[in-house]
């Protein structure tokens, strides 16, 4: 996820930072402890979507680091796939594996989870596509 700036736009990142802020300050939004090891020192808010600013994971230094690496090399192997994919012929990928074109969008798009059985899937595609002679 690269800064929220670049994706939304300053002015509705400013307001989904105000947002979120505000609700942390009047306690509507509590800080909770670190998801993954439970510790409470310097515990940050992390968002997933810069849509809902309520909607928080809790995490320390390390793990808030941690899980952001993670998410960066899901998205880049995402970002990989869909380029192959792209090459191959979005079209021809979706017909074999049976999927809606828009559904394939979607989820080489990030805007919905690609399972590891369709990344299989895909790939297994990719190869098949890849072998068979161009028209
Ligand atoms: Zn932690
Ligand atoms: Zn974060």
């Amino acid at each position: 996820m690269g800064w929220g700036s670049d994706i939304i736009g300053i002015s509705k990142y400013h307001n989904f930072l105000y947002q979120y802020r505000k609700a942390v300050k009047e306690g509507r939004l509590i800080r909770g402890k670190c998801m993954i090891c439970g510790g409470t020192y310097r515990v940050a808010g992390h968002h997933e979507s810069y849509y809902e600013p309520l909607r928080v994971l809790w995490f320390c230094d390390t793990h808030h680091k941690v899980w952001h690496k993670a998410r960066r090399d899901s998205y880049l192997e995402l970002f990989a796939l869909k380029a192959l994919v792209d090459r191959a012929g979005r079209k021809a990928v979706a017909a074999k594996i049976d999927m809606p074109y828009q559904t394939l969008s979607h989820k080489l798009g990030g805007f919905s989870p690609l399972f590891d059985d369709e990344k299989k899937k895909i790939i297994s595609a990719l190869e098949e596509v890849a072998k068979s002679p161009k028209e």
